[in-house]
Order: structure tokens, then C-alpha cells, then sequence
């Protein structure tokens, strides 16, 4: 049976109990994101100062780089509660004017995907995030009539994948925005030798290297890739994770030395062998290879983009060179235009 780690790994939108045992508490067990974190307290620490919240926070970044952790962790330094919700979760308007009007002074609202809230939903955030205010709408028919009820002053941190897929308004509302990248070598290895003490594994260098270098700079993947090599390391009686096991662990998880699963390879291929290297469209893509094209522009193309894999054209996505000799296949040789031979 294959397990589709990767996939798993990356959008379960519930981490487990192991992983919240996992998750940093205070910004300075945070680790990689320097400039971000740098930014983020010198604003906590004015705030504070202040006596005031923190103003609202926008999080943007792929899934798995630790948008969710950032804004516990912003609640815990600021000594506030958090509320934590998701733009599909509030359904109406009137779920939001229920979680608005039961927040205590200073607390924090974290919404998940916020970009998928529904129009009307929005509409209410804007007064509450700008002016501290809400307003309901009373009875219904001619006789209905809105009232202006004064909340308290507090933080909302929203997190989305992209963006570019907020309306302005809500874009607007947001003093500080903030963006994740992808996690460094180093910061990978620091994040995998702090899960392995945590979880009583022993890791050498070298295992927990090979694990980072394999973990598409994301942290969720990182933990959850130590945790199959730990599997496989367990069951062939070792006590320790050193770079053999590791190896033999991801290829069975078909994790490539660059961090490519079989997903990944499958979009290369399908570019590379049925349109020959492009540029392809998106959605062609996606329909091609049965994948979700929001999961393709989410998860998949910003990790190829990074590696050099893929290229982004006006007219759709290009594989590279690089993207060839990855997979072992030859590079056709591209026939001179008339426009390369007379200019
Ligand atoms: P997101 O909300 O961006 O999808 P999460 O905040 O849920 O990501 O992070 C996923 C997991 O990765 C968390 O459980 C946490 O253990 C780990 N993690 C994320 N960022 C870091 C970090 N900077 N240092 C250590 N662990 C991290």
C-alpha cells in the first residue's frame, strides 16, 4: 500500500495530538522566519507598550510553515485568549455577530482560510475589524431595523494560502501583513532535532539532515516525515535515525533527494511527455493528471517553482531544463522560429 504522505502531510487541516505537542509556545522557540519573527516582536513588544492589542494580522504563505502556530503564539505573548475559527466554518452572518460579541477586551480572533469567508460574512468583519462595531438587523420586513452594538477592542490574525485571493476590502483592514517562505536547510534541521528530543528519538546528524533536505521547506512535513522514518527505524530493531534508514524510509515513501513525491513527478511528466514541456495551462494540467488545480496551485507549483523545476509564463507553466534531467528524460532540441533565424 502506498501512502500518499505528502499529500496527507500537508493539507490534513487537524493536527494531531503528537503535532500539538510539537508546536512552539513562544516566539523565541520559533525557529527560521527571522526577518517575519524580527518584525513581529518589535509590534508585540509596541503594542504592549501601548496597552493596546496588536493591530489585525494577516499570515500568507503555503499550508504547513506554521501560519497557525504564529498566531497561538501571538495570543500567548500578548498574555490574550485566542478564538479559533475558519472562513468555511462561519456559515452566516449572525454565526460571526455570535463569536464578535462574545469576545473578551483584547483577544484575538484567528480565521483560517480567510479567504474563503462568504460575502455577507465579510461585510460584518469590516466595522468590527475598523471601528469596533457590529451591526444586526432586528425583526424582519418593514418593521426590521439595525442596531449598532459597540464591541471590544481586539486582534484579528487571518491566514490564507494566497494573497491574491482576498478581496481588497478585506485586504485593506489588515495593518500588518505578513509572509512565510519556504524553511531553509538549517532551519529544517533545527525543527526535526527539536520534534526528535521532544519525542524521545534519537536522530544523528546525518538522518536528520537527509530528513530536512527532503522536507520541501516545510516544518508539518518535517515532523511527519520523522515520525515514518522513526516507523521504519523501529521495526529494523535500530534505536537511532542515521542517514541509511532515512534513505531507505523516504524511498519508500517515494520522496525524492529534492522532496518531490510522486505527485509532483506526475505533473512534470504529464508536462514534459504529453505537452511537451509546455507552457500548459492549469486547469489542462490539473484535468490531466486527475489532480484538484487549487491543490496543484497551493501545494505543488509554489514547491516546483522554488526548486527551478517549473517556470511561470503569461501563457501557462514551462518545465525547465532542471525539470528534464530530475526526471532523466532528454530535452528535445528546439527547432530554430523563423523570428531566432531573421530576428
Ligand atoms: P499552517 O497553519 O501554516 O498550515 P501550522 O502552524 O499548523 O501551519 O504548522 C504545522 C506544524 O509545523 C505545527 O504543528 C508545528 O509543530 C510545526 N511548525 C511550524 N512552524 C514551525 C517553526 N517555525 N518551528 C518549529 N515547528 C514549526
Amino acid at each position: 500500500m502506498r501512502e500518499n504522505i505528502d499529500l496527507e502531510a500537508i493539507q490534513s487541516p487537524e493536527d494531531t495530538p503528537v503535532d500539538l505537542s510539537l508546536r512552539p509556545r513562544r516566539l523565541n522557540e520559533f525557529i527560521g522566519q527571522e526577518k517575519l519573527k524580527e518584525n513581529l516582536s518589535v509590534f508585540l513588544r509596541a503594542a504592549m507598550q501601548r496597552g493596546e492589542p496588536l493591530d489585525h494580522l494577516l499570515l500568507y504563505g503555503p499550508p504547513g510553515l506554521g501560519k497557525t502556530t504564529l498566531a497561538h503564539i501571538v495570543a500567548t505573548e500578548m498574555g490574550a485568549t485566542i478564538h479559533v475559527t475558519s472562513g468555511p466554518a462561519i456559515e452566516r452572518p449572525g454565526d460571526l455577530v455570535g463569536i464578535l460579541t462574545n469576545l473578551e477586551p483584547g483577544s484575538v480572533l484567528f480565521i483560517d482560510e480567510i479567504h474563503r469567508l462568504a460575502r455577507p460574512v465579510e461585510e460584518i468583519l469590516y466595522p468590527a475589524m475598523e471601528d469596533s462595531k457590529v451591526d444586526i438587523m432586528i425583526g424582519k420586513g418593514p418593521a426590521a431595523r439595525s442596531i449598532r452594538l459597540e464591541l471590544p477592542r481586539f486582534t484579528v490574525i487571518g491566514a490564507t494560502t494566497r494573497q491574491g485571493l482576498l478581496t481588497g476590502p478585506l485586504r485593506d483592514r489588515f495593518g500588518i501583513v505578513m509572509n512565510f517562505s519556504y524553511y531553509d536547510r538549517v532551519a529544517l534541521y533545527e525543527i526535526i532535532r527539536r520534534s526528535a528530543k521532544i519525542l524521545g528519538y534519537h536522530t544523528a546528524k546525518d538522518g536528520a539532515e537527509e530528513i530536512a533536505r527532503r522536507s520541501r521547506g516545510t516544518p508539518r512535513i518535517a515532523n511527519r516525515l520523522l515520525r515514518r522514518v522513526r516507523d521504519f527505524a523501529q521495526v529494523d530493531g535500530l534505536d537511532e535515525i542515521h542517514k541509511p534508514i532515512a534513505d531507505k524510509a523516504l524511498e519508500m515513501l517515494e520522496i525524492d533527494h529534492l522532496g518531490l513525491d510522486s505527485v509532483d513527478r506526475s505533473l512534470l511528466t504529464a508536462m514534459i511527455t504529453k505537452y511537451a514541456g509546455g507552457p500548459v495551462g492549469l486547469d489542462t494540467l490539473a484535468a490531466t493528471t486527475g489532480e484538484d488545480s487549487g491543490t496543484i496551485e497551493d501545494v505543488y507549483e509554489p514547491y516546483l517553482l522554488q526548486t527551478g523545476m517549473i517556470q511561470r509564463t503569461p501563457r501557462g507553466r514551462v518545465a525547465t531544463p532542471g525539470a528534464y534531467a530530475h526526471l532523466g528524460l532528454k530535452q528535445p532540441e528546439r527547432k530554430p522560429s523563423q523570428e531566432d533565424l531573421f530576428g
